[in-house]
């Protein structure tokens, strides 16, 4: 019936609005392409985009404290010890598993072949290493962005400026004689703040308060309300979620450099990645999640499809989280005290794409350099990718930038990261989508695995398991 209809709709209204966003994003964003819109264009054509990343930016501290404290503060210390240990082991063998299809697939498909020069200078890349001074980058982006000549002497160059004083890396971006400015914060935080160390220190405030009974009772409130609250936040930024998303998606599409630039080895390493991904998220992951749980993973995953989109809109795991909680609790039912553990920690440290992408760009860098990896290396390599990725922050290409530590570990030039610098923006979004697909799924494979003891107690927080 016609109520049928309704009901139906607006129960799939934000899936329905979020998937409409891509696409008029992406349509919008092709139309407006031939218009070569200036630097200070895009970024105002953006802004409704960029006003969604910030909006839901500033709620993810707030969010990831007061949902693991008092998600731990609901746990009597046995359970959340055993909670704990099934993510940890969840979170290393998918880690372990992405960084293994990530190596196997690069060493197959071998996209490095070639010449380096001849890959170099498609890329026309110039490497500025300044040591000192947050100022003088500063003033020159003011100088890049005022002054003609400097913008034509660098006109259809990337020049990467890295700075260490400030563990900040900008990339100047001077194609199609349009100056870009983009900044690559620092890998480890969130909003400025130390992301690993906020969840740990959440984790055993948490802890101390659940032990502490009913003399703590007035701090569990007070997070729990505080939790509430911004939850309901959520819930109104979800309707403005699909406008941010399409301004966000049209935006990139605007300003992303030439597509036919992208032949050769380039476009072979993105095709690598992209299959690993895939690999990863529509294989491995589902997989996992129907031989422990036995209930179907595509239904699981369709309750998760606006976070998936937002993480593809924002290239951030962390941005994406407060939707990736309304998702996971609404639609798929998923008990609160799993996912206030679950979530934040595995945004901040469970990074299936990251790792992936880590460990298949360090040895496709070796490739380009003509250099073979001993089994050796190629060990060191997965084993700091793995390192690399816990230590990203989930925010935009964090990925690119602790990369380093993985170049470094086995000696290959630092540098050549600015050869892959082109495409991360969107490799970038889809390792994203797959490290939140992967929380997510790691979400409700730990509930299956602990109904046991969340059935026992706490009433208070959550809703009950259902047993099928
Ligand atoms: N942007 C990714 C994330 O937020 C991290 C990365 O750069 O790989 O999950």
């Amino acid at each position: 019936t016609k109520g049928d209809v309704k009901g139906c709709f607006i129960k799939n209204a934000f899936v329905i609005f979020t998937v409409a966003a891509v696409i008029v994003g992406t349509i919008l964003g092709f139309a407006l392409r031939p218009y070569k819109m200036s630097y200070r264009e895009v970024k105002m054509f953006s802004f409704p985009g960029e006003l969604l990343m910030r909006m839901l930016q500033m709620l993810v501290l707030p969010l990831l404290v007061s949902s693991l404290i008092t998600g731990m503060a609901a746990l009597d210390s046995r359970a959340s010890g055993k909670m704990g240990m099934r993510a940890v082991v969840y979170y290393t063998t998918t880690t372990i598993i992405a960084v293994f299809i990530g190596i196997v697939l690069v060493l197959i498909i071998h996209p490095g072949k070639g010449s380096k020069d001849e890959f170099t200078k498609q890329q026309q890349v110039e490497q500025v290493n300044t040591a000192d001074a947050f100022l003088d980058l500063i003033r020159l982006c003011d100088v890049l962005s005022l002054s003609s000549k400097f913008k034509t002497q660098y006109a259809k160059k990337v020049v990467v400026v890295k700075v260490t004083v400030n563990d900040t890396i900008f990339t100047l971006n001077d194609s199609q004689e349009i100056t870009q400015v983009e900044m690559i914060p620092v890998p480890g935080s969130v909003n400025g703040v130390n992301a690993l160390g906020m969840v740990v220190f959440s984790i055993f405030f948490g802890l101390i308060i659940g032990s502490m009974g009913e003399q703590g009772k007035p701090l569990k409130d007070f997070f729990d309300c505080l939790n509430e609250a911004i939850m309901r936040l959520v819930a109104i930024i979800m309707w403005y979620a699909p406008i941010g998303i399409l301004f966000l998606i049209a935006g990139k599409i605007v300003e992303m450099d030439d597509i036919s630039a992208m032949g050769g080895q380039l476009g072979m390493y993105t095709l690598t990645v992209i299959c690993g991904l895939l690999i990863h998220a529509i294989c491995v992951l589902p997989t996992l999640y129907f031989v422990i749980t036995r209930k179907n993973p595509f239904v699981f995953i369709a309750g998760l499809l606006q976070a998936l989109i937002t993480a593809l809109g924002t290239s951030s795991s962390s941005a994406t989280l407060p939707i990736t909680f309304k998702c996971l609790e609404e639609n798929n039912k998923v008990d609160k005290r799993v996912t206030r553990f679950v979530l934040p920690v595995g945004a901040t440290i469970n990074m299936d794409g990251t790792a992936l992408y880590e460990a298949l760009a360090a040895i496709f860098i070796a490739q380009v350099n003509d250099l073979d990896l001993n089994f050796g290396q190629i060990l060191t390599i997965s084993i700091t990718a793995t390192a690399a990725s816990i230590g990203a922050a989930g925010i935009p290409q964090a990925g690119l930038v602790t990369m380093v530590i993985v170049l470094t570990s086995v000696g290959l030039p630092t540098d050549d990261i600015t050869l892959i610098i082109a495409v991360d923006w969107f490799l970038d979004r889809l390792r994203t989508t797959t490290n939140v697909l992967g929380d997510s799924i790691g979400a409700g494979i730990v509930e299956h695995l602990s109904r046991h003891e969340l059935q026992k107690k706490d009433p208070e927080v959550g809703h009950s398991v259902v047993e099928e």
